[in-house]
Order: structure tokens, then sequence, then C-alpha cells
């Protein structure tokens, strides 16, 4: 395995609160160009694992690197610079501002003017407003919700927020898309359109690491699969082998949960 093709390489890292142990030891490695599922049952801590990755959520202990690079998970604004994009289990939008402008915000992260330079009518500024504005469209096309641009956000069906949400977080060139129950709450059509824009995404050439909780959405579509129970990785590898992994059957048809 190329060490250069290690995208994320994350080490030990252990999550308390208060008195629940809510990650114990987990690591995780994914190679570039991957779609790396994390799955598990309801409060196996996978959620706490993506809000440590992304700075919401201080780590007692783990190493982190992107990219070859060592990276401090101290601040969500800076994981983004260092290219970890998210999207959030339960849906984070603008609701009163426009489809198309919900897009624009993830983009400013990237952009020289940023969010308060780009109010300023200078002719720099209306420029780079006019190339977000185009790629906030294109954005929004890619994950098929392009003929919506213009409308108030929070009158979008659920599926469409959801695909809204992937959009923004792409906006920010980000070479790790980690996406937190994408499909919770969408129908059966729903689901299958997720899927295929999971691919495509997958086909440009992106990272995504992929919080799941129905395990049937995951086979087929990640490269590798880590599966925690109660804070700790039970078993990990290809899909195949983690469906009929005995510990993994077990803490999904065991009844603890
Ligand atoms: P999952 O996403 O796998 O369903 P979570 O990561 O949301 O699980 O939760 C793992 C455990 O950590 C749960 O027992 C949950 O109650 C607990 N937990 C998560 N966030 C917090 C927090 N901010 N404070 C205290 N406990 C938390
Ligand atoms: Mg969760």
């Amino acid at each position: 395995m190329d060490q250069q093709d290690v995208l994320l390489n994350i080490n030990g890292v252990n999550k308390r609160f208060g008195g629940l142990q809510a990650l114990t030891d987990v690591s995780i490695k994914i190679m570039r160009g991957q779609i790396y599922g994390l799955i598990g049952p309801n409060g196996a801590g996978k959620t706490t694992f993506f809000n440590v990755i992304t700075g919401l959520y201080q780590p007692d202990t783990g190493s982190f690197e992107l990219a070859g690079k060592p990276y401090s998970p101290s601040a969500p604004h800076e994981v983004a610079k260092a290219g970890i994009a998210r999207t959030f289990q339960n849906i984070r939008l603008f609701g009163d501002m426009t489809v198309l402008e919900n897009v624009m915000v993830g983009r400013h992260v990237r952009t020289r003017q940023g969010v308060f330079g780009a109010i300023f009518r200078h002719q720099a500024a209306r420029e780079e407003e006019a190339a977000i504005r185009r790629r906030a469209q294109e954005l929004l096309d890619f994950v098929g919700i392009g003929q919506f641009a213009n409308r108030t956000a929070k009158f979008l069906s659920y599926g469409d927020q959801r695909r809204l949400e992937i959009a923004r977080a792409l906006a920010t060139d980000p070479q790790l898309l980690a996406l937190d129950e994408p499909a919770a709450g969408m129908n059966a059509t729903e689901k299958l359109a997720l899927r295929e824009l999971l691919v495509k995404i997958k086909a440009e050439g992106k990272t995504v690491l992929l919080i799941e909780h129905d395990v049937k959405l995951m086979m087929g579509l990640c490269d590798r699969i880590t599966v925690l129970e109660y804070g700790k990785p039970i078993a990990e590898g290809l899909p195949a082998d983690i469906q009929k992994n005995p510990a993994v059957i077990e803490a999904y048809l065991g009844g603890a949960h």
C-alpha cells in the first residue's frame, strides 16, 4: 500500500463524556478515492467520531493526519481549511436563504474575500461573487437540484435538503467529504438516488467517509467498512466480510440495541 495514497489516517481516538467512554481507541485509515463506511447501532459513537475529526469535540487522545500532514482538529473552520467537509445527521441549512445562497456560503470558506469581503462592491469582489455563483449553480446541477436554485431552502423536500447539504459541503472543494447518515429519513427511491450520487462523487475522484445505520445500503457501495459498537471498533474490512462477521451480526441482531 503506497503511503501517499492514504488520505486520512487517524489513530487511537479516545473520548469520554463524564462516566461514558464514547470512543475507545478508534483508528481509521482511508485511502484516496475510497468510499469508507462507518457503521454501528444507534449510540455506537459514529457521530461522536465525526465530531472529533471535524473539530466539534476535543478528543482525550488521538493523532490526526490528512494527506500525510498532521492536522489539529481544534476548530471546525481549521478542519474545513485542511480539506474536510461534512454534513450533519440533523440537517443544518439556512432555511430562509435560497438554495443557491446556501451553497455560496459553503464556497466562501475557500475564497480570498471571505463572507464579509464579498459584500464590498469592488470590482474584484464582484467578479469573485459571480464566479462563486456559477460554481454554486454547477454543484446544484451536479447533485440534481439545479432547477430549485432560487427556492427558499426550507421548502425543499427532505431528500433534496440532504442533497443541498452535500452540494454545500462540496463547495469547499474538500479532499474528504464526511456524511453523517445522509440517507436518514429518506424513502426507498430517495435512497437509490443518493446511492447514485455517491457513486458519481466517487467517480469525480473525491474521497467519502459515510456514516450509515442501514448495513444493506453500504454493501456494493463502500470500499471498506469499520464497525463500531459501544464506542469500540469490532470489525474492519471489505463489505462482504463485514456482512458475514459474527460479531457484527451479533451487534445488530443481539437485541441489546
Ligand atoms: P451514533 O452516532 O453512533 O448513534 P453518538 O456518537 O451520537 O452515536 O453517541 C454515542 C454515545 O455518546 C451515546 O451514548 C451518546 O448519548 C453519547 N454522547 C454523544 N454526544 C454527547 C455529548 N455531547 N455529551 C454527552 N454524551 C454524548
Ligand atoms: Mg449519529
